[in-house]
């Protein structure tokens, strides 16, 4: 590499670094993933009976993400894969929690490396729309809006690869009390939008 004056450290965010990610998995050797398994989604799912009949069944991981340690600074840039099992809850597609960012007017791309669904976005005015992610499909999360994955695939992960702004924060909180306002079911074999029964103003 004489000459290129590449860093030695795997992950130099001031000098530049490159961090591979599996194509097919969304893993990567270079960093971690953070992991949601079923029992920490307790309340995200519209059918309480169901969630709690498939937890009795075993505590199965739900999605995992890289938290990449990017300086939380202005400026910078976060980014990773989330990777979303296949699954359902009832007739809820496996989802992932969905957030708003603590900055709230800050956006963040999405680029889907392999399977199927959507990325479900709601505002706080209730504004809402579900875009389709497939292979080489790309979604804007514009500014304000919540934002979650739902694969409605019965045998794929859903893959994707996300870049935002790195001290954007991420508030939970907010979905985690209220829902969303919508949801993705699956009816007679397909996803079809619905209102959730549980959400609350
Ligand atoms: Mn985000």
């Amino acid at each position: 590499m004489s000459g290129f004056n590449v860093s030695n450290d795997p992950l130099d965010f001031l000098r530049g670094c490159s961090v591979g990610f599996d194509l097919k998995s969304g893993l990567s050797e270079k960093v971690d993933t953070g992991k949601r398994y079923l029992s920490q989604m307790k309340g995200i799912f519209a059918d309480e009976a169901a969630y709690d009949a498939l937890l009795a069944k075993g505590d199965t991981l739900v999605y995992e993400f890289h938290g990449m340690p990017v300086p939380e600074k202005e400026g910078d840039l976060a980014f990773g894969c989330s990777i979303l099992y296949p699954g359902k809850v009832g007739d809820e597609y496996f989802i992932t929690k969905g957030h708003f960012h603590t900055i709230l007017d800050t956006a963040e791309v999405y680029y889907c490396l392999g399977g199927s669904g959507y990325m479900l976005l709601e505002n706080e005015a209730g504004d809402y729309s579900a875009h389709e992610l497939a292979p080489g499909q790309a979604v804007y999360v514009p500014k304000g809006y919540a934002h979650r994955s739902v694969n409605t695939s019965a045998t794929e992960k859903l893959v994707t690869f996300f870049v935002f702004r790195a001290d954007a924060g991420h508030d939970y909180g907010t979905i985690e009390q209220k829902g969303y306002r919508k949801l993705i079911l699956e009816s007679d074999g397909k996803p079809v939008i619905a209102d959730n029964p549980k959400w609350r103003l």
